[in-house]
């Protein structure tokens, strides 16, 4: 009997812990260490800041989404020591024959000189539900939102807060009261998806009248005097800032011996294996560059994303369970992302494409559309339906709608 070990119970944690369920079940041991009891959904972090979405609304129970044969152990991951196949966690230590590190990206807002309390972000559920009520009693004035460092999570996510901003104080009727900018380090909107995105995205801020600031490098904050300042630039004041803050990962794995000199932990890009044999990282925590492009002398890594963490789970899964039973070849991971992009206004657009595309991904952006949005609330619910009738009622629904508009959904 093997011990499949599984460290976060977030989106890759999740499906790979039901991936291996689903095959091997009961004859070996799927042990999944996650540190809190409750899922949240991310993506809605963004229907929280605008009100679409309560709390309780957006969080279950990890366990209710979890099939049968999986042991689940509430801790923190204190230490991981892959020469030794053992990880300790709480008080115990648990020892493996496979491992899968999904601990995900860890936030750092206290890297920004000068952060404090008064600034937004609607990058946790806690920051999202916050600005909500300051966005209540927004009256007008300059609002900033600032994409702080690379990389960072969902690159769509920034574009979709100024738009959902936007709409917000236009339903509020204040919309001619407020003037709404977007920086970035970024030389164009979601450079990870290629220019033909990128250009697509700038063109839907243009028409909002969100103004996109690239190549933009934020050095400090003054919050008293409300400027920013960024790297060879005035200053420029704000009312309200939000910022998407930096990301680095887990204390655990900044402890390991896992990184690579930026702290993210280096895998194989198509089996997502790191340098030891049968450990495995996927989704936020590991780092896979895109071929042949860089950003400002580093290189461009695969987005931090629900669709790609998904996607490498099924390919690691599927990777032990051949270990296992000694079958030969190897499940591999290739990179064709969607993401339905919230425009406002209950429209969203849909980005498709290669992001491993070479010279660069080639990832289209379809026509904002209501279609899309509603993807993405069907989307939201199958996530958030527990495992059983519920779940595959809201997946057959998006695999036959995706059948229907011709673009194949891989859930
Ligand atoms: C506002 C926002 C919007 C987003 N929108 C989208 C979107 O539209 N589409 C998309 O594809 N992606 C989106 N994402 C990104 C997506 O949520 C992440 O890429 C995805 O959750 C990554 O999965 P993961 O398993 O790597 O990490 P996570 O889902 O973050 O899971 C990591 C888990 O590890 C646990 N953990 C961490 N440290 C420890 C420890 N020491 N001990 C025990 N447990 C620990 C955490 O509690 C957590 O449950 C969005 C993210 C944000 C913030």
């Amino acid at each position: 009997m093997k011990t499949i070990l599984i460290l976060g119970g977030g989106v890759g944690g999740i499906v790979t812990a039901n991936e291996l369920s689903s095959s091997i079940g009961g004859e070996h041991n799927i042990v999944l260490i996650e540190k809190n009891k409750e899922h949240t959904f991310a993506p809605s972090y963004l229907w929280l800041m605008n009100g679409y979405r309560n709390k309780k609304q957006i969080c279950v129970p990890l366990k209710s989404l979890l099939k049968k044969n999986i042991e689940v152990v509430n801790a923190n991951v204190s230490e991981i020591v892959p020469d030794e196949h053992k990880v300790k966690a709480g008080e115990k230590e648990y020892h493996y024959d496979f491992l899968v590190i999904a601990l995900g990206a860890d936030l750092a807002p206290e890297k920004i000189q000068g952060w404090d309390h008064s600034i937004h972000t609607f990058y946790t559920m806690e920051g999202a539900v916050k600005l909500h009520e300051t966005l209540k009693n927004t009256s007008g004035g300059k609002v900033a939102l600032v994409i702080s460092s690379m990389p960072y999570k969902c690159p769509g996510a920034p574009q979709e807060g100024a738009m959902l901003v936007e709409d917000f104080l236009k339903s509020k009727g204040i919309r001619d009261k407020v003037e709404i900018s977007l920086f970035t380090p970024e030389p164009q909107p979601l450079p990870v998806a290629g220019p033909e995105l990128g250009n697509a995205v700038k063109s839907i801020l243009d028409q909002k009248e969100i103004r996109f600031h690239p190549s933009m490098f934020l050095e400090s904050v003054d919050t008293k005097s409300k400027q920013l300042f960024f790297n060879g630039k005035e200053p420029f004041e704000y009312d309200l800032l939000i910022v998407i803050p930096p990301h680095q990962s887990p204390d655990v794995i900044r402890k390991s011996d896992l990184t690579n000199a930026n702290g993210w932990i280096d895998v194989n890009p198509q089996t997502l294996e790191t340098k030891h044999e049968n450990v495995f990282a996927i989704g936020d925590v590991a780092s896979i560059p895109l071929p042949g492009r860089w950003i400002h002398d580093k290189p461009l890594l695969l987005p931090k994303a629900g669709v790609f963490t998904h996607l490498q789970a099924v390919v690691v899964a599927k990777n032990i369970i051949r270990k296992i039973k000694g079958e030969k070849g190897d499940e591999k991971f290739c990179a064709d992302g969607y993401c339905m992009l919230e425009a406002g206004e209950d429209l969203a657009g849909f980005a498709f494409g290669d992001f491993f595309g070479e010279p660069h991904p080639q990832v289209q952006l379809k026509q904002i559309g209501k279609k899309w949005h509603i993807g993405k609330v069907l989307f939201e619910k199958l996530w958030l339906s527990p495992v059983g009738f519920k779940k595959t009622f809201y997946k057959n629904l998006l695999q036959i709608g995706g059948k229907l508009i011709g673009i194949p959904v891989k859930l």
